[in-house]
């Protein structure tokens, strides 16, 4: 392995960001897109009104009505997991609600600098680790594709360094219709080939790079091996159960219909305490409401296992809180917040993510960096060099306006800059070799990209 000191490690950033394509066609803001302060997380272009999801909503109704009606209350979970990925009216199954066309837009669809970021965070980490033979590259929760078309093109560019490199591509995702966006985006299509989609891997493919590719309903399936996961707006979709602090101890908040309103349903408090409200809920809590994602809790032990044995390391970035915040449950649709309880299958629901659960979910298996703001991360991966060198290589007055119109929405602190955050997990094994390089001087570890003030 080479060396690398912080000098050399910005240098190297910043010549990655020279190496990598001039190209800012890639895509531009639509000259619609703008974000007012309550609706900066979830853009939506258009509303979304139609026969069709009128019909597809009173069926996830009448099916959620059905559920109380045989086994009483469901939890605030279920209720997230039967609206947004039942196999047969799921909000995220049979459509692709992203884009400046869709439903809402996120950092990776606003500006190419994010995922091509992102990629050289990948790459200075590969570097850092001693350049494994192989790795994979996993995304959960890929969406359009976007942000993994980007770390692609970033590996392809950067070609001679990664050129002994055996890089495989894992996609986890559970929507059909998404993962056929994504194959369209990522594949020459007859390079693709569809499997039993009830199989472990339902798809597989080549890259227009010319990597393998390989889709997957859940991560479990993901072959082992070296590799650096990205999610990015993933967790934030990820169920969540709530609760409140009675007199009586915590209770968990649950979901009825409202007798009152036919039609209508109401969120309700457990009477007595759940299953979830006795093994979730952590004694010193000071807060009087919480909202917990075990499913995320069990994803993030399952990525700390496979880094501590395999190597490699995690990238998250989503909208959250450290565990400070209470009720963050919330549906965006047409432009607008959404009750969450209204017309369910038509809106996406979210809910913060809380870091220090998932902090406290890797058992102390690996090391935990942030959440810091997506402004620092990026400001500290060097998103200003990217953005003049691409500025220099274009005089398209539109273009040029689109460059900066985008940077302004993924790093100006009142629009994505502060809300969302950038949290990694690594081995323990490359923190401390980077501490030990700190305190003593004599290791080779360079610095976390990101994570850490790169000064020359
Ligand atoms: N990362 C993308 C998309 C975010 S939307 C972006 O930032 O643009 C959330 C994504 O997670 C969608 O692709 C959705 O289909 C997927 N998803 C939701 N629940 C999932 C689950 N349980 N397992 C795997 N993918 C899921």
């Amino acid at each position: 392995m080479i060396p690398l000191n912080s000098t050399s490690f910005l240098l190297g950033l910043r010549c990655f960001s020279k190496r990598i394509s001039n190209d800012s066609s890639r895509r531009h803001l639509p000259g619609s897109v703008k974000l007012c302060a309550g609706q900066l997380m979830r853009w939506c272009s258009r509303t979304s009104n139609t026969t069709k999801e009128h019909d597809n909503s009173s069926l996830v109704l009448k099916h959620l009505m059905a559920k109380i009606k045989s086994t009483g209350p469901i939890s605030v979970a279920e209720y997230m997991r039967e609206v947004l990925t039942n196999p047969v009216t799921g909000y995220y199954y049979h459509r692709d609600a992203l884009g400046a066309q869709g439903d809402f837009i996120t950092s990776p669809e606003i500006s190419q600098i994010f995922g091509e970021l992102l990629g050289i965070w990948c790459v200075s980490e590969w570097m850092a680790a001693g350049k494994p033979k192989a790795f994979h590259l996993v995304e959960l929760g890929p969406g359009r594709g976007t942000l993994a078309s980007d770390v692609l093109r970033v590996f392809n560019q950067l070609g001679s360094v990664l050129r002994a490199c055996e890089i495989s591509v894992h996609l986890v995702e559970v929507s059909p219709k998404l993962s056929e966006t994504q194959a369209r985006l990522l594949t020459e299509g007859e390079n693709c080939r569809m499997h039993d989609p009830t199989a472990a891997v339902y798809k597989t493919g080549v890259t227009k790079t010319g990597l393998p590719i390989s889709w997957y309903k859940d991560l479990q399936d993901v072959p082992n091996g070296f590799a650096f996961y990205l999610a990015h707006e993933f967790f934030d979709v990820l169920p969540i159960h709530k609760f409140q602090k009675t007199k009586q101890g915590w209770r968990e908040i649950l979901i009825d219909i409202d007798p009152q309103t036919p039609g209508k349903l109401r969120f309700v408090l457990a009477p007595s305490a759940t299953f979830a409200s006795k093994t979730l809920i952590q004694r010193d809590d000071e807060r009087d409401h919480v909202e917990i994602c075990a499913e995320a809790g069990v994803i993030i032990h399952r990525l700390a296992g496979r880094i501590t044995e395999d190597g490699g390391a995690a990238l998250i970035a989503d909208y959250g809180h450290n565990g400070t915040k209470t009720d963050t449950f919330r549906g965006f649709r047409g432009h607008q917040l959404h009750d969450v309880l209204t017309a369910p299958g038509t809106a996406d629901l979210t809910a913060d993510v809380d870091f220090r659960y998932l902090r406290q979910m890797t058992r102390g298996k690996v090391t935990t960096l942030g959440p810091i703001s997506q402004r620092e991360f990026l400001k500290n991966m060097g998103i200003d060099v990217r953005l003049q060198v691409l500025m220099k290589n274009t005089s398209d007055p539109i273009a040029r306006r689109n460059l900066i119109e985008a940077y302004d929405m993924i790093m100006n602190p009142e629009k994505m800059g502060n809300r969302f955050k950038f949290f990694a997990l690594l081995p323990q094994s490359r923190v401390i070799s980077q501490e030990a390089k700190l305190e003593k001087r004599n290791s080779t570890a360079s610095p976390i990209a990101g994570f850490s003030e790169l000064q020359l």
